[in-house]
């Protein structure tokens, strides 16, 4: 991990986050600039590494796979559908220099492709963004559980 990155402090806890899901190997937290409410952060605890260039296939496919637990919690959740999104190089709109993957929630009533505007649906305060948070968590948990038999 990478002392002066952001990203590798949040995945450590230095730095606080509002956690929706957690493993040994991966973290999703909510954004704090969210391009839709529920936008989610998905990063690696294990590397750093900057780009998907630089990242080994075994760390790309831990990320891939809790980007899809998320999408699936989020769709458990009620959402309407849900974009995987993962920029690379600053120039690709990369803004924090540890590979992520974004993904974001669209409300029912959001049709057609995501617009892409960092910050653009700010949470109205703290106890909104708790509440995407607890039903994004809700969704995943709910996701995960084995079937009723
Ligand atoms: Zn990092």
């Amino acid at each position: 991990m990478n002392n002066d990155c952001l990203f590798c402090a949040i995945a450590a806890g230095t730095i606080p986050s509002v956690k929706v899901y957690e493993t040994d190997a991966v973290l999703a937290f909510l954004d704090i600039s969210p391009v839709e409410k529920g936008h989610t952060l998905v990063i690696s605890k294990r590397a750093h590494s900057e780009t998907i260039l630089d990242t080994p296939p075994d760390i790309a496919s831990e990320l891939l796979a809790a980007a899809k637990t998320v999408a699936a919690g989020m769709m458990a959740a009620g959402f309407g559908g849900v974009n995987l999104v993962q920029n690379n190089f600053k120039d690709g709109g990369q803004a924090v220099p540890h590979i992520h993957f974004h993904v974001i929630p669209r409300a029912k009533d959001r049709h057609g492709p995501l617009v892409w505007a960092s910050g653009s649906n700010p949470y109205a305060d703290d106890a909104e963004r708790n509440v995407y948070a607890e039903r994004i968590r809700a969704g995943i948990e709910a996701a995960q559980a084995p079937l009723p038999s």
